[in-house]
């Protein structure tokens, strides 16, 4: 029986505390009590149960599956689940932590939660993963929950995954429950508009941001690390607004083409490719990957993984802007030379939140029975997105702080005077 061993934590900074650097700022600037700061320090649930899956060849194998929930006092967990083969405990510690935030951020009535299975979906059959999906579910079935803990797609799962799940949960139940998931596939209640809806709230907080810089929209130069469903979204809806998209990457390296990349053309060429852009033929593909972000761009979106701009490599970042479509793309340690740079960061909580804001309108969908039109779907988040960012620019001010620990405060606060009026034991 092969038992995959715990991922080392990576080289890198450590996701989790990279989140808690920034909450102590923000507590600090807050006055934030002791009694409340450890209240909302620490994940209120974390479970890690063993999934023993028959694989095709017929051997068994454990993996390991982990559930977070951060906080629920502004209502049930809210947050994906990833399926990567570094998933480790206290990544998910982070990443379901930025959850809450994130909720707070946009004024939605949830709280936390993240999930995480250590496997590789890339070389993993689809029966391997339904297999491993359903079993995660029904390890967590007492978790889940409409009114409990409500996951999602995150990285290596999609709409796919989540219909395994509703099905596995609603078999469990004997009943059909599509609100305890989202980002399900259309047909079994997905929202019209989900699939897009980080890169769209990306584009719509990019274009405040430049608004505010007085960065010309039609003038200006991107370059977007990572071309799966936030990337190319991210990239297709910004070209749209007018910016010359000049280089994309994925697993396979990135491309560069300073006269712009033509974005329909890299994503029909990914689409015919098995999924990456190796050997696309619309730009050059550069040397080291990494060079992406220090390329002379005005824009920069990171939306790929954790941890890529870091104290290595922050130095040679030359974008006016950064705006976060990943979770946790810049270390903490990375902030303060960020912003010695003069450099706008749009963070992660705030500038990729368009994505469980439709999470929630579909969960609102579900609930209803009804269905919205794409136009209100796309409207509403909109107006979300713009709402948040404009909090958080004035909280910027307020408090004379980036924008970065302006989007925490503007959470923090919001969550402790929950949690001050609901109180505890
Ligand atoms: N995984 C996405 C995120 O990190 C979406 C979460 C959700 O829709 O619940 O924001």
């Amino acid at each position: 029986m092969a038992y995959i061993e715990p991922a080392p934590i990576k080289d890198k900074e450590n996701p989790l505390e990279s989140m808690m650097e920034r909450f102590n700022i923000a507590a600090e600037k807050l006055g934030l009590s002791d009694e409340v700061y450890n209240v909302l320090k620490n994940p209120a649930k974390q479970v890690i149960v063993s999934l023993p899956i028959t694989m095709d060849s017929g051997k068994i194998q454990v993996f390991e599956g982990i559930r977070v929930i951060h906080s629920n006092i502004l209502g049930p967990a809210k947050g994906g689940i990833r399926f990567a083969p570094d998933v480790h405990l206290d990544e998910v510690r982070a990443l379901a932590a930025w959850m809450t935030w994130k909720c707070a951020v946009v004024d939605i009535p949830y709280g936390g939660g993240k999930g995480g299975v250590r496997c590789n979906p890339r070389e993993m059959s689809a029966g391997e993963i339904e297999r491993l999906m359903r079993a995660y579910t029904l390890s967590m079935i007492d978790v889940f929950g409409p009114d409990k803990d409500i996951p999602a797609p995150d990285m290596g799962t999609g709409p796919r995954e989540m219909a395994w799940l509703m099905d596995e949960y609603s078999k469990a139940h004997g009943t059909t429950v599509n609100a305890v998931v989202t980002g399900k596939p259309l047909v079994l209640g997905g929202s019209l508009g989900r699939t897009e809806a980080t890169g769209r709230g990306v584009m719509v907080s990019a274009l405040a941001a430049m608004e505010k810089l007085k960065i010309n929209p039609f003038q200006a130069t991107c370059a977007v690390q990572g071309f799966g469903n936030v990337g190319s979204w991210a990239s297709t809806l910004l070209e749209e607004r007018g910016l010359k998209i000049v280089a994309v990457s994925d697993i396979s390296g990135a491309y560069h083409n300073s006269n712009g990349i033509n974005i329909q053309d890299a994503i029909a060429y990914r689409d015919s490719n098995n999924g990456t852009l190796e050997g696309f033929t619309g730009a050059e593909k550069l040397s080291d990957p990494m060079e992406l972000l220090e390329l002379d761009v005005d824009v920069l979106v990171p939306a790929a993984v954790e941890d890529v701009i870091t104290i290595k490599n922050v130095e040679k970042v030359k974008a006016k802007l950064i705006v976060e479509g990943a979770n946790g793309p810049t270390s903490a340690r990375a902030d303060n030379i960020i912003n010695d740079k003069g450099i706008m960061a749009v963070p992660d909580i705030l500038a990729n939140a368009g994505g469980v804001t439709v999470s929630y309108f579909e969960w609102v969908q579900n609930r209803l029975g009804y269905k919205w039109t794409a136009e209100r779907v796309n409207r509403r988040s909109d107006r979300i997105m713009k709402e948040a960012f404009n909090n958080v620019y004035k909280a910027s001010i307020k408090y004379d702080v980036p924008m970065r620990i302006a989007a925490y405060i503007v959470a923090i606060d919001k969550v402790a005077k929950t949690y001050t009026y609901r109180g505890g034991y």
